[in-house]
């Protein structure tokens, strides 16, 4: 088979990190995902890049977006999102529309789209590079709130394999979770993607809500004229929760709050009024960088961590691997010490952390 193009891992492989890829192909260069994060400082090197003819992004947090300020190194490219995704960027940010779950072109480059279960407007993409290049970005297919669409059939893929080995479904986290949800409890947690999903169990279960303005501008975001990227049925008890929703004040019922490392914003203000007292409980759901308020909290014993899957577990990752039909495939935003592990697990695909790759 003849070359289709190359695959460069700039950042995203190897540890956990911002997310930055380059597909070379067709003539063209493309820059899939430009982050910053998630730990403080941590910045992609694109000094050796070079001038990049796109920028595309799966999504708008931080670690898939967070390094527009580096956009001048590389020539300042076109930027390409879902139009959800585009609203999230900074103001003024010139981007061109992508869909949500169709078929997209970049400078004459077919790439082909589905909803990503992760975040709102977030999806993979796959491009159609020899047999297949799919980059998943960040996905997970077990969102009560985020709709996903199956990933396609390709040969190479670069999967989200935050969560590494872990295998725990979110049934099984939503049991280790309830005692500590039970009581009051400060939930920070971002509001473009599980903190909604967790508010939502909640409020089903009949809980008392209480929203930051960021968590409630978000829930009514999400529940303004049909976004296409939520579960079917789920806006009319989003739409009830919104209302329901009181803002921050007694520590009674649960309270969301962002950013989720408390590094700022309502829970920088919230951790000043009861980080010093027994109540409530503060729970933190997600990633937790190094350095920040949370990690504070958490390892003063203050705070417990409990995580709430927003990304695929193993046997996620190995189902929707299996039906692309991948022969290569390459695990992002996990350790390297993995590797051996998910070779075993993901085969008999070639699972690999090369930073550069051939496709064919
Ligand atoms: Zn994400």
């Amino acid at each position: 088979m003849s070359e289709a193009g190359t695959l460069r891992i700039i950042s995203g492989v190897g540890a956990k990190g911002p997310a930055c890829f380059l597909l070379e192909a067709q003539g063209k260069r493309l820059m899939l995902d430009l982050g910053y994060g998630p730990q403080p400082g941590l910045w992609p090197n694109v000094d050796d890049v070079g001038r990049v003819d796109a920028l595309l992004l799966t999504h708008s947090h931080k670690d898939h977006i967070g390094g527009l300020s580096l956009l001048p190194k590389i020539g300042n490219p076109p930027i390409f999102a879902t139009e959800i995704t585009a609203k999230r960027l900074p103001a003024g940010t010139e981007v061109h529309p992508l869909p949500m779950k169709g078929r997209g072109d970049v400078l004459g480059i077919p790439v082909d789209t589905g909803r990503n279960g992760h975040a709102p407007g977030g999806i993979w993409m796959r491009f159609h590079a020899g047999t297949g290049l799919l980059y998943t970005g960040d996905y997970s297919t077990e969102s009560a709130l985020y709709a996903f669409d199956p990933l396609p059939k390709s040969r190479t893929v670069v999967f989200d394999c935050s969560y590494g080995e872990d295998d725990t479904p979110l049934a099984e986290r939503l049991k280790i979770l309830a005692p500590h949800l039970a009581g009051d409890v400060l939930l920070p947690a971002p509001a473009d993607g599980r903190g909604p999903d967790i508010a939502l169990h909640l409020y089903r279960a009949g809980k008392a809500i209480r929203f930051d303005d960021a968590t409630r501008a978000a829930v009514r975001d999400l529940t303004g004229a049909a976004r296409g990227y939520l579960r079917d049925e789920v806006e009319a008890d989003l739409a009830k929760l919104a209302d329901a929703a009181l803002p921050p004040g007694e520590p009674s019922g649960a309270t969301f709050a962002t950013p989720a490392d408390g590094s700022g914003g309502a829970t920088a203000k919230l951790f000043e009024q009861w980080e010093n007292k027994a109540q409530p409980a503060i729970v933190f759901t997600g990633y937790i960088p190094p350095g920040t308020p949370a990690d504070r909290l958490v390892k003063s014993g203050r705070a417990k961590f409990l995580r709430w899957n927003v990304h695929p577990r193993l046997s996620d990752n190995i189902a929707q691997l299996r039906a692309t039909g991948a022969a290569t495939v390459i695990p992002a935003f996990c350790d390297s010490k993995l590797l051996p592990a998910l070779q075993a697990a993901l085969a008999p695909a070639n699972v690999t952390m090369d930073k550069v790759l051939t496709l064919v």
